[in-house]
């Protein structure tokens, strides 16, 4: 069983890494075969030039994510079969035990694969983000991010991280129905103090200023029936030129964010049709529907994990040599991905189908020639490339290609 197990896994291992280098490869000559025109529809609307920077861009891009999948690779070989797992859990179990011992571990773990991504993500921001235009963010705000966001992990997950090795070790067979009802709990609770405890650690927030922009939008807000507790905008240029908007929060305490980037690039009519667009996500329910998705899976792995966490072939057949609640959850999540990569198509599918119900959402409380204008300037301001491969976008795009977008918007612009 274990030497089973272990070739399964390295099936699985090799025909995931070989698919996504494989779509990045695609995508890079797609996107380079089609560089030397602007696509037909968009013709009008998009230069030449405009085309080249976001087929340039998008080509650096997937040359980062190639190299950041064999990093991801090469450190998953590491920890498992190349014993990895089987040192630490050497090391720390000679000097602690029980929940110490589960967060030396655990944190050990995290602290090397934050290590083994830190010259990509430098290089992403600093090298490829600036040799585009898009990077904000100095050297100094890019340490006091990641010095923030390393206390505020610390701060949150050692609580959680030993709440859930103690009820593992502690709840006896249906030990996982507890740790996701614990898990569950603990999502709800950050999704309800995110907006208003963590997001302002790293960014600023000010009501949306009075004008145009703002009359438009309570007017859509009243129409569409929306209650919210506020309307902000957000510094996002102190990190990046790409623009957005969202929704954080639920129940009384939905805010709605847009990044400044966004506010300086659209007209008060655009604004208004993007705001209409993320509300449709709200009024068609896709938010909770993801809520509900994502509570879901986590009870099927977290019952999957209950199955495994006795067998000594799975830890055996991914090169650690010993048992324990740490060592199951630290496998468990190292290697999952390997095996449910084949259904990301399946949540990208169901994604694109949210945005289209969206655009439609939009169209019918807002004007849909503005969205269509709004998305072309995002699309040339993001330089979001209009010629993606079909099979990379299959897979990875949670957004429809623009050209489809607009399709949809055109057929059911009102009118005038
Ligand atoms: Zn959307």
């Amino acid at each position: 069983m274990t030497e089973n197990f272990t070739l399964l896994f390295l099936a699985a291992f090799t025909l995931t890494l070989a698919t996504r280098l494989w779509l990045k490869l695609r995508q890079i000559r797609h996107v380079g075969a089609h560089r030397a025109a602007v696509p037909a529809e968009f013709a009008a609307r998009i230069t030449l030039a405009s085309h080249q920077k976001a087929a340039d861009y998008t080509v650096d891009r997937c040359q980062t994510a190639i190299s950041a999948i064999l990093v991801d690779a090469v450190l998953l070989l590491a920890f498992t079969l190349g014993g990895g797992l089987a040192a630490l859990h050497g090391l720390w179990s000679a000097h602690l035990d029980g929940i110490a011992y589960g967060l030396a571990m655990i944190f050990s773990v995290l602290l090397i694969s934050a290590l083994a991504d830190l010259p990509l993500s430098l290089y992403s921001q600093f090298v490829v983000e600036a040799r585009h235009g898009f990077n904000r963010m100095t050297p100094a705000l890019f340490v006091s991010d990641l010095g923030k966001q390393t206390l505020l992990g610390i701060a949150i997950g050692t609580p959680v991280i030993a709440a859930v090795l103690w009820l593992m070790g502690a709840m006896g067979e249906y030990w996982w129905l507890w740790v996701w009802l614990f898990w569950s709990g603990f999502n709800l609770l950050m999704l309800f103090i995110y907006p208003t405890w963590i997001a302002p650690l790293f960014n600023k927030f000010e009501p949306l200023p009075e004008g145009d922009a703002k009359t438009r939008i309570e007017a859509l807000l009243a129409r569409c029936g929306f209650r919210s507790n506020g309307l902000f905008v957000m510094d996002g240029s102190k990190r990046s030129a790409h623009g957005n908007a969202y929704f954080t929060g639920f129940g009384d305490n939905k805010r709605i964010v847009f990044f400044d980037t966004l506010l300086a690039r659209l007209s008060p009519g655009e604004i208004e049709a993007v705001l209409a667009h993320e509300l449709g996500h709200f009024r068609k329910k896709h938010i909770v529907q993801r809520i509900v998705l994502m509570f879901a899976g986590s009870l099927a792995f977290l019952w999957l994990l209950g199955q495994l966490i006795d067998a000594p072939w799975f830890y055996a057949g991914l090169g650690v040599p010993a048992r324990d609640t740490a060592l199951a959850l630290i496998l468990f999540f190292l290697v999952v991905p390997v095996f449910v990569f084949p259904l990301t198509p399946l949540s990208s599918h169901w994604s694109r189908r949210h945005e289209f119900e969206a655009d439609a959402y939009a169209a019918a409380h807002a004007d849909a020639g503005e969205l269509a204008r709004a998305l072309v300037k995002l699309y040339d301001d993001n330089a979001a490339t209009l010629t993606p491969d079909p099979l990379h976008s299959l897979f990875h795009d949670s957004h429809p290609p623009a050209a489809q977008r607009i399709a949809q918007l055109q057929r059911q612009e009102q009118p005038a």
